[in-house]
């Protein structure tokens, strides 16, 4: 059975000690309450639900999987219900979102610890009102008068649920090809038609409703991606006054087997001229979407960061307990019958890989989260645009990077269990199943390197990138000139110029041929993805090595882990330097019919 303990010391370091949130928080008129002793009692909080009630059930969920009835009806493993039911008492669906709409008001980044958490106790639990969360947000944000009032409190409480149905079967990642239709109504209502496919927690038995947050096209639509609309689809139809009226014509038509996650409900939703209303303006529907596909990016890196912390706790106690083999350097525990086998080297950095993305992960996934609080309530202009920059620069990074590294140190944990992590029972082969799904749903990671070296930096001329280098720059300033930091200043030194470099070369030869993009952006994000690792694995370490004379040990281990991330992960940054550089003639030299 595997195991799972919060890591609050160091959600808590990150929190308080890297980034000041309590301070930076307090800046902003919405959060001046917001005081550590309410954090980390939040966070407590968050990590017991998480490991009490969701954790339990990761592995029925896995076993068990949903069942679509004859109705169509579908209902979730074992314990799911009781477990929403549990976290709806709880109040947590309610932790960040609008008190004018029932909500706490708490800043993001406490929602995102909430979520590492979750994911790491049960990534196909935490889905379900994950997706929820995503549909509150893009409500919100381009609602509705009327769609705010019948919808979001009970989104907040947790008694209804949200889905995105985006993809059809015929289009995927290219949105602009999407078929369903929405017909107007003489009532000003919108009858839609088509089928979604992989849509998750499109139908559960957790909730009494379901709003299914739709793309569709209007019969005017222009074609392509600029005409798409949004639309809210309500599996039971709500009346004026808030009450569940009939059911629409929505229905879960199956559901997908599939790799990992079997717990969350992966339907193909059929509307059969279900009743919806228009989101935001005609044929703009992408736009509104994207609040929630950011989320949901966001989202996902949580995911990952939740299944690398899990499973290097897990393979750090196996690593502990298993005897192999003697050490190279001779028996290191002579009164056994051999060693432990975290004595060998090779499983060392198997263990000290997973643990640096997971520490790696929380820090940057929790910084950029202070941004977006900062983005939406900084009182002062300037500041909450140049947060913005650094946030739609970072998102895409924060997708991929994360996932990519989640896939690795999952594979990685079951390999420290040797045969046994092949094995169901020890739980390792589920996380490796779990963390694929990451790297594909919400844009593929192809797609979000293309976001960020396309769109994000080649497209505003490098802009948002070199604000983001000059918060780097300052930080080599200053800490340059102390000798006990040169160790993680010199490397990050080296990276950001570097990346400087490759980003004005791919930049020339982009302008000379459009596939010079396609062909650096995947080996680019990574190697974006390393500086910012090395920029906040330098920082943790000057926090270390501050407190190098404290009693505590964590710091020491900080300190150990940030030596080898800058020793033995970040040097992958000149393989992939050269593969970037290395450009599309071989990529595409092949013909087609060759393949
Ligand atoms: C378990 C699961 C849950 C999901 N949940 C949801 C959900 O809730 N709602 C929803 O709407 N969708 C959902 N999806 C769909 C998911 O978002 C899509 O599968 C994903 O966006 C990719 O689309 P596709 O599968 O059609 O692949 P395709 O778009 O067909 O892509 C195939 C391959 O081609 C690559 N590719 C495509 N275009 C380019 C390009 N221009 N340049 C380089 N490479 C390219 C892709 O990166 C990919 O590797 C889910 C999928 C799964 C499997």
């Amino acid at each position: 059975m595997p195991q799972y303990n919060p890591p609050l010391r160091d959600i808590q370091f990150v929190l308080h000690e890297l980034l000041n949130a309590d301070k930076a928080l307090a800046d902003l008129p919405a959060y001046t309450e917001v005081d550590k002793d309410t954090i980390n009692q939040i966070i407590e909080e968050a990590g017991k639900f998480a490991s009490e009630v969701a954790f339990p059930l990761n592995q029925i969920g896995d076993q068990e999987g949903c069942t679509r009835h004859a109705d169509g009806s579908v209902t979730t493993p074992t314990g799911f219900k009781e477990a929403y039911q549990q976290y709806v008492a709880g109040g947590w669906p309610a932790l960040t979102c609008d008190p004018a709409f029932g909500g706490q008001g708490l800043p993001v980044l406490l929602n995102t610890v909430l979520y590492e958490t979750l994911n790491s106790a049960n990534q196909s639990w935490t889905m379900y009102p994950g997706l929820s969360h995503g549909a509150y947000d893009c409500l919100h944000a381009h609602g509705t008068d009327i769609q705010k009032k019948l919808y979001l409190e009970k989104l907040v409480s947790g008694q209804w649920t949200g889905t995105m149905c985006l993809t059809e079967p015929h289009c995927g990642t290219d949105l602009g090809l999407l078929q369903t239709k929405a017909e107007p109504l003489a009532d000003g209502t919108y009858s839609i038609t088509g089928t979604k496919i992989f849509i998750s927690s499109g139908d559960h038995d957790l909730a009494q409703n379901i709003i299914h947050l739709v793309l569709a096209r209007l019969p005017d639509s222009p074609k392509g991606s600029k005409g798409i609309s949004l639309f809210t689809v309500p599996k039971y139809q709500v009346h004026a006054d808030g009450s569940m009226g009939k059911a629409n014509a929505v229905t879960c038509g199956s559901l997908e087997h599939k790799m990992g996650i079997h717990g969350n409900a992966t339907c193909v939703m059929n509307f059969d001229g279900a009743i919806g209303t228009l989101v935001g303006e005609p044929h703009k529907g992408l736009n509104a979407m994207f609040v929630m596909m950011n989320a949901a990016r966001l989202g996902v890196g949580m995911q990952s960061l939740g299944l690398t912390e899990v499973a290097y706790q897990n393979s750090a106690a196996y690593a502990k307990e298993r005897l192999q083999m003697r050490s190279l350097a001779g028996a290191k525990a002579p009164e056994k019958v051999a060693d432990p086998i975290i004595v060998h080297p090779d499983v060392r950095r198997m263990l000290l890989t997973q643990r640096a993305y997971a520490e790696g992960a929380r820090a940057f996934a929790y910084w950029v989260a202070l941004m977006i609080d900062t983005e939406l309530n900084h009182p002062d202009e300037k500041v909450r645009s140049d947060t913005a920059d650094m946030v739609t620069l970072l998102t895409p990074v924060v997708k991929a990077f994360l996932t990519d590294n989640a896939f690795t140190a999952t594979n990685e944990g079951l390999q420290v269990f040797g045969g046994h992590g092949y094995i169901a029972e020890w739980g390792m082969e589920q996380y490796v199943r779990d963390a694929r799904i990451n790297m594909i749903y919400e844009g593929t990671n192809t797609i979000q390197s293309l976001d960020l070296l396309g769109r994000k930096v080649l497209g505003d001329m490098g802009k948002k990138l070199t604000k983001f280098g000059k918060i780097i720059e300052a930080f080599i300033e200053e800490e340059g000139v102390r000798k006990e930091m040169q160790e993680f200043i010199d490397p990050l030194a080296d990276i950001a110029t570097k990346v400087e470099k490759l980003t004005k070369e791919i930049g020339m030869k982009a302008m000379m041929n459009h596939e010079e993009v396609g062909a650096a952006a995947v080996p680019y994000l990574r190697t974006v993805g390393h500086l910012i690792y090395a920029y906040l694995f330098a920082r943790m370490a000057k926090i270390a090595l501050a407190n190098k004379k404290s009693d505590d040990p964590f710091y020491q281990a900080k300190l150990a882990t940030a030596r080898f991330y800058f020793d033995k992960l970040l040097p992958e940054t000149a393989m992939l330097i050269r593969q970037a550089r290395a450009g599309s003639k071989s990529l595409m030299a092949m013909p087609a019919e060759l393949f």
